[in-house]
C-alpha cells in the first residue's frame, strides 16, 4: 500500500480519490518540513496544502516519488531539487479559473451598483442613499483586461454576455488571437487605462507587473471607472490606490488580494468606502476546492503507479534515469 503524507486534510472529494486508490494516508496537520519529515521518510507521495518542502528534506526521503499541490503556486516547493531527483510536482491548473472569473465579475457588478456601501448605509438608516445615483449600468461599457490568459478569457466572455465591449492588453497574446474573438487589442497599456470603464487585472506577479498600476496609471483612468484586482497583491501600488480613492480619481475599486496577507485591521485601504476588499477567496469556492483536491490526488496516485502525469510544473523530472530504466 502506497503511503501518502498530506499536510492538511483535503476537500472530501480529494480524500475519496486517495481512499479509492487504496493509499495509506497520513495527515500531519503541519506543512513544515521538519514536522512532516518523520512520516515522510518512508512515504511515496506528499500533498502540501499549506506548507513547504526544502532540499534537505527531499534528500532524506528516499522513497518519495511525487509531490502534489492542490493549486498552481509552487513557490514553497524546491522544484529545482525535485526535478534533479526525478520527482514530478503535480499541480492543478485551471481548477479555480472559473471561480476567479466569476469573482471578478461579481466585484464589477458590486462596484458599478455601489452595492456594499449602500448596504452599510442602509443598516445605519440611510435609505436616502438610493438617490445619490452613484450606481451605473455595465451594458455598453468597456471592460479593459490587463492580462488575458485563462481567467481573463472567461471574464471577457461573461462581460460580452451582458453587452460590454472588451479591450485586451497582453503583450504575450497576439492581436489576431484577440480580434478573432471579437475583442479589441491594444499594444499600449495606457490606451486601455484611458479607454476602459472597468479595468480588471489578470496577470501573474512578476518583476514586470509589480507596481504596474501606480499613481500615473490611476490618473489615466476615467473618473467614472472601476479597478478590479483578483490577481496578486503588489501589482497595484497600494499607497497610490489609497490616494486615488481619497481624491476620487476613479469611481471605485475592488481587490481580492493585497501585499500583506492576511490584511491587518488598520490597513489604510479600510479607510475608504469606495473599495471592496475580499480575503483572497476568489478561488476558494466549493467547486474549486473540490477540483484542486481531486486533481492533486489523482495526479499523485498516477505518478506513484508509474504514469507520466502531464499536469506537473516540472516535466523535466521525467528525464531522470529513474523514469527511463
Ligand atoms: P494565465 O497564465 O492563464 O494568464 C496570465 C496572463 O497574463 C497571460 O496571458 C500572460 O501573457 C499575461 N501577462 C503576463 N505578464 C504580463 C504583463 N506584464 N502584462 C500584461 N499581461 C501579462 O493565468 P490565469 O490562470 O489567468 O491567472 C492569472 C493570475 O490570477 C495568476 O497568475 C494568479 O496570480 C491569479 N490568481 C488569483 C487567484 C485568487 O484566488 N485571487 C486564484 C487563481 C489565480
Amino acid at each position: 500500500m502506497a503511503k501518502v503524507v498530506i499536510s492538511h486534510r483535503l476537500h472530501d472529494d480529494g480524500m475519496a480519490v486517495l481512499e479509492k486508490a487504496g493509499a495509506d494516508v497520513v495527515i500531519t496537520n503541519s506543512g513544515k518540513s521538519q514536522d512532516m519529515l518523520p512520516e515522510l521518510l518512508d512515504a511515496e507521495g506528499l500533498i502540501i496544502r499549506i506548507g513547504s518542502i526544502d532540499r534537505e528534506t527531499m534528500l532524506k526521503c528516499k522513497n518519495l516519488k511525487v509531490i502534489g499541490r492542490p493549486g498552481v503556486g509552487v513557490d514553497d516547493v524546491d522544484v529545482e531539487t525535485a526535478t534533479e531527483l526525478g520527482i514530478p510536482v503535480v499541480i492543478a491548473p485551471g481548477a479555480n479559473t472559473r471561480s476567479v472569473a466569476e469573482h471578478a465579475m461579481a466585484m464589477m457588478f458590486a462596484c458599478a451598483k455601489d452595492m456594499v456601501r449602500c448596504d452599510k448605509e442602509m443598516r445605519k438608516g440611510n435609505f436616502g442613499i438610493r438617490s445619490e445615483y452613484k450606481a451605473y449600468e455595465l451594458n455598453g461599457k468597456t471592460l479593459g483586461l490587463i492580462g488575458c490568459g485563462h481567467i481573463g478569457n472567461i471574464l471577457a466572455q461573461m462581460a460580452t454576455g451582458i453587452g460590454m465591449n472588451v479591450l485586451v492588453y497582453d503583450p504575450f497574446v497576439s492581436a489576431e488571437t484577440v480580434e478573432a474573438k471579437g475583442w479589441g487589442y491594444r499594444e499600449d497599456m495606457h490606451d486601455i487605462l484611458k479607454e476602459a470603464d472597468v479595468i480588471s487585472i489578470h496577470t501573474p506577479l512578476t518583476p514586470q507587473t509589480r507596481n504596474m498600476i501606480g499613481e500615473a496609471e490611476l490618473k489615466m483612468m476615467k473618473p467614472t471607472s472601476i479597478l478590479i484586482n483578483c490577481a496578486r497583491g503588489g501589482i497595484v501600488d497600494e499607497a497610490a490606490l489609497c490616494k486615488a480613492l481619497e481624491e476620487n480619481w476613479i469611481h471605485s475599486a475592488a481587490t481580492d488580494v493585497v501585499v500583506h496577507e492576511p490584511i491587518s485591521m488598520d490597513d489604510p485601504l479600510f479607510k475608504y468606502d469606495n473599495i471592496i476588499v475580499t480575503p483572497h477567496m476568489a478561488g476558494q469556492t466549493k467547486e474549486a476546492a473540490s477540483g484542486v483536491a481531486t486533481m492533486a490526488a489523482e495526479g499523485v496516485m498516477a505518478v506513484i503507479n508509474g504514469e507520466k502525469w502531464p499536469k506537473v510544473c516540472n516535466p523535466k523530472a521525467y528525464e531522470h534515469p529513474r523514469w527511463n530504466k
